[in-house]
């Protein structure tokens, strides 16, 4: 039996609502088949004031095995570092979360506040917003570069806004039952098996963007995203087009772009006006290029995917 507690900061609960609903597994089938024991979770729990407060302070002395601590939501330190415009159960979260992690078996930080300070941190940050130990793409955070749970592993990070169900419950799964040795984590601590390939990995409109054939309007069957609508599948690591949303779709194949909601940079231009929903460009050069290809190589691959473009790509095919 795993005790996991999960507790929300500077959140909109997308990240819940995503758990919610888990289909492989799903949250139910932590419990029932895998040993979970959800010792709390805001949507869940049943304990309030002063039940929830010593269930908080059995966790922290040790008297209760905290096993997986999940932490939805930035680590809110306004105003001027003290915490206190996000009190719960009796103090600061900041409080509750130093003292949390410090004995818990392994944290996980689940969605991009909780990962990187995702949209509460777009500056000005009036929040002081930060993720668990990353700042955007800075090391550190609110636990500092060289935390590591008492499992031995850093935070591990599941990002996205919010996080795919099925990557929250197989991370959760894999932590409950002692399988921790397969959780590789990559230089953003987020679990390779899900955050090495793109966006792009298995996107139905692979063939439009090698004929650089594009797609102009949301929701329209034909062509790339990457050309006009500033779709960042192919610099985004995530497995959205290999582990589907409701097991049927993703915003890809949907006709909306990626918005590169698992990297630290998001929300990208701290949603600058005019920077959302656009490729922007330089000398007709989109300025953010499929990830590892240089300029000039980008040039040529497209002007020869362009020569050799069929008649067929410009046409409607259903890539949904
Ligand atoms: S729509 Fe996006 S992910 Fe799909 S092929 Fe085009 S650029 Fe890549
Ligand atoms: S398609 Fe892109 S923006 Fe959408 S959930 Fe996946 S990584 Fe995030």
């Amino acid at each position: 039996m795993a005790n996991v507690l999960w507790l929300q900061g500077g959140a909109c609960s997308g990240n819940t609502m995503s758990f919610l609903n888990a289909e492989e597994p799903s949250a139910c089938d932590l419990v029932t088949d895998f040993g979970v024991n959800i010792l709390w979770h805001p949507s869940l729990g049943v304990e309030l004031g002063n039940q929830l407060q010593a269930l908080l302070k059995s966790c922290t002395s040790g008297k209760t095995p905290l096993d997986v601590f999940v932490f939805e939501g930035s680590v809110v330190q306004a105003p001027n570092g003290t915490g206190m415009w996000n009190r719960f159960a009796g103090r600061t979260m900041m409080d509750w979360v130093r003292e949390l992690c410090a004995v818990a078996g392994f944290v996980v930080a689940i969605g991009d506040c909780a990962t990187w300070g995702g949209i509460p941190a777009v500056a000005p940050n009036p929040s002081e917003s930060t993720g668990l130990q990353f700042l955007k793409r800075n090391h550190g955070g609110f636990l500092g570069k060289d935390f590591k749970s008492k499992g031995g592993l850093p935070v591990i990070n599941v990002p996205g806004c919010p996080a795919h169900p099925d990557w929250i419950t197989q991370i959760i799964v894999a932590l409950a039952t002692g399988r921790t040795g397969d959780i590789g984590l990559d230089d953003l601590q987020r679990p390779k098996t899900f955050f090495t390939s793109f966006t792009q990995t298995g996107c139905t409109r692979n063939m439009h963007f090698a004929y650089k054939s594009s797609s102009t309007q949301f929701g329209q069957r034909k062509g790339c995203l990457f050309y006009d609508l500033g779709c960042r599948g192919p610099m985004t690591h995530s497995p959205c087009n290999r582990i589907l949303w409701n097991r049927q779709s993703s915003k890809t194949r949907a006709g909306m772009p990626c918005l590169g909601c698992t990297e630290p940079e998001f929300p990208f231009d701290d949603l600058a006006p005019g920077t959302v929903f656009k490729t922007a460009t330089v000398m007709s050069v989109p300025k953010a290029l499929p990830f590892g290809v240089k300029k000039k190589e980008y040039l040529t691959l497209s002007a020869m995917g362009k020569l050799a473009a069929p008649q067929w790509a410009e046409e409607d095919i259903f890539v949904v």
